[in-house]
């Protein structure tokens, strides 16, 4: 008995990171990897054009909308999602070989996103990165300076409906220093790899 609780045991876990634009959810993934060097990132797809310093396969597979829908109708992503104005998606293939290989795979995906592959993989960990305030979060989307003015309107108004979505999660997070909110992902990431599954 032991024996078939350890294999299940060393399967990967897949854990899925959202929150807001500007919540600080990409540091904590980038600073996350940095200190558990066995968990992979999904590297998603997306049609919105390569913002300053972003590189093809690292940060994103930048690709045209009629690739990405033909990428749909293939069943090619695990999930996928229209964000402002654009497509985004988790390669399917890429994250189903790292879990069978027992690798912890991370997908940092919106919300709908998040949904449906909770729908599919139940023991997914769905870890929410909220901001201390809505003042806060502004502040620090006009901070980062890389999105014109409507765009930013378009984001703080995403993110208060967003916030609403808190109890579909597992985990919630408020990224109010950034160690400490790091600290409680390595928590996170370290329970789900001891926890037990039910079928
Ligand atoms: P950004 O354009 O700022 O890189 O990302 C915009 C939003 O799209 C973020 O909330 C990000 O988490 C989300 N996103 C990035 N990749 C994916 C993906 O593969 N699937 C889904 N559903 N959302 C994604």
């Amino acid at each position: 008995i032991l024996d078939s609780w350890l294999a299940r045991l060393n399967r990967g876990v897949l854990i899925v990171i959202s929150g807001p634009s500007g919540a600080g959810k990409g540091t904590l993934c980038r600073l996350l990897l940095e200190k558990e060097k066995d968990i992979k990132l999904s590297v998603s797809a997306t049609t919105r054009l390569p913002r300053a310093g972003e590189v093809e396969g690292t940060h994103y597979f930048f690709m045209k909308k009629a690739d990405f829908i033909q990428q749909i109708n293939e069943n090619a992503f695990l999930e996928w999602a229209q964000v402002y104005d654009n497509y985004y998606g988790t390669p399917r293939k890429q994250v189903e070989e790292f879990l069978s290989q027992g690798k912890n795979v991370l997908l940092e995906i919106d919300i709908q996103g998040a949904l449906q592959v909770k729908k599919h993989y139940q023991e997914a960990a769905l870890i929410f990165i909220a901001p201390p305030s809505l003042e806060e979060l502004a502040k620090r989307i006009y901070g980062r300076g890389t999105d014109s003015k409507e765009v930013i309107q378009k984001r703080l108004r995403l993110a208060s409906e967003e916030l609403e979505y808190i109890d579909k999660y597992d985990y919630c997070i408020i990224n109010d220093e950034v160690e400490r909110a790091t600290e409680r992902l390595q928590a996170i990431v370290a329970a789900e790899r001891s926890r037990i599954y039910r079928s």
